[in-house]
């Protein structure tokens, strides 16, 4: 198979129908299929929860894109499961992973649902979690020794800090302490980063957002090389049943054929809106793996191909400012979610952060989070900087300008 990513996107698990030529293969919704006599499988497929050839071929996309760039041994034991939705896949994922007794250590910004699934769910079935800068390698080690925690649970770039931490590094030192090392790689998505040939165990994603890219489709995702990882999660995938439905697996692949294209294009205006509200008086500080100041950035800019299109501002004017500026925007929707084509904002602290609010994982409550979409950056800087200036409670009276000048 061809070696590049956007080669890969657009023909893996792709082939014109053999029946009909078809340039894009049919879209499989029967939920049985026929038997020449009993057990005689025309193709492997048998009932709809168990395999479905538009669920398949997205599952060889997502394999085959994880793996770009990695040894021929290692991509051809690379495996992908999706599901119904990326909560679906971590749900799947930590049973497979984990028992009774079990211990997670997570990220202390980890993304409010992955939160709430290990403290509201699987805490119920004696399972622990810590929280931890997983960027502090010394506070890491610790955790992992106190807790002797058997999941490391890593988002990097994390949601909504944008924290970033050295993937090869933290599977060094999960493996040094006998731990299996997820990562959430949703923000990131395989075209700018390739966790497991950095040394992480398990891929997970929300294909939600940037792998499906248009807002239209619930989905997740598993990704591995490990064998026995890869085989429980396959007999889970059946037994539990969170699968992708077809129609999902098919929209979904169609996102993918552009999402390199959508990546590059995300990156570009999400570096150029974080320079500018960086400079900006209403804006405290701005949270983008593509400032140099940015905590990590040198990390993200080895073991990133771009820096992605999501961004977090504090503002100066505090809370009142912050619910004010994402009710102002015109091109920018107030919505929750991420990834899709269309600019969103986003109050973290009321909306995908709710769930985290007086844990380790709150966020600041004049903390506003962009998913800077794939619009004409000019229309974009427009609407952001006409929303900082509309405010109407006078906050930009403690603005860093007033003070500068002043
Ligand atoms: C959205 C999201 C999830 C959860 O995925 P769903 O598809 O909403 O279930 C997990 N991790 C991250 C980083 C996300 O942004």
């Amino acid at each position: 198979m061809t070696e590049h990513f956007a080669t890969r996107a657009i023909h893996v698990g792709q082939q014109p129908d053999s029946a009909t030529g078809a340039v894009i293969p049919p879209l499989h919704l029967a939920s049985t299929f026929a038997q020449d006599g009993v057990g005689g499988l025309r193709g492997g497929y048998e009932y709809g929860r168990t395999a479905n050839p538009t669920r398949d071929a997205l599952q060889e996309n997502l394999a085959a894109l994880e793996s770009v760039g990695w040894t021929a041994s290692s991509a051809a034991s690379t495996r992908a499961f999706s599901f119904a939705s990326g909560l679906a896949a971590e749900d799947t994922l930590l049973r497979a992973l984990l028992k009774p007794g079990g211990h997670v250590l997570l990220g202390n910004d980890a993304y409010g649902g992955t939160y709430r699934l290990i403290n509201g769910v699987f805490a119920q079935w004696g399972v622990g979690h810590t929280t931890v800068d997983l960027a502090d390698i010394t506070a890491t080690r610790a955790a992992l020794a106190a807790s002797r925690a058997s999941v490391v649970w890593l988002e990097t770039p994390s949601n909504p800090l944008l924290r970033i931490v050295d993937i090869s590094t933290l599977s060094a030192i999960a493996r040094e302490y006998g731990a299996t090392l997820v990562v959430d790689n949703t923000f990131a998505t395989p075209a700018l980063q390739r966790p497991l040939t950095l040394g992480a165990d398990v891929v997970v994603h929300s294909t939600t957002k940037y792998i499906g890219g248009h807002s239209d489709v619930i989905g997740g995702a598993i990704v591995t090389a490990n064998h026995e990882i890869a085989d429980k999660v396959a007999f889970l995938h059946n037994a539990v049943g969170a699968i992708a439905a077809p129609f999902d697996s098919y929209l979904t692949l169609r996102g993918i054929k552009t999402l390199e294209l959508r990546m590059m294009q995300h990156s570009a205006n999400a570096q150029i809106l974080a320079e500018a509200l960086d400079a900006h008086p209403a804006v405290d500080r701005v949270f983008y793996p593509g400032l140099p100041a940015h905590r990590g950035h040198e990390i993200a800019a080895e073991q990133m191909s771009g820096f992605g299109g999501m961004l977090s501002l504090t503002l100066t004017g505090g809370v009142v400012a912050a619910r004010e500026f994402v009710a102002a925007t015109r091109i920018f929707t107030l919505a929750e979610s991420l990834g899709g084509v269309e600019s969103l904002i986003s109050y973290p602290h009321a909306m995908t952060h709710a769930s985290v609010v007086g844990t380790p994982l709150a966020v600041p409550d004049n903390l506003v989070r962009l998913s800077v979409g794939i619009e004409n950056v000019t229309d974009l800087l427009d609407d952001v900087t006409a929303a900082l200036t509309r405010g109407r409670t006078g906050w930009m009276a403690g603005s860093k300008r007033t003070s500068v000048s002043g």
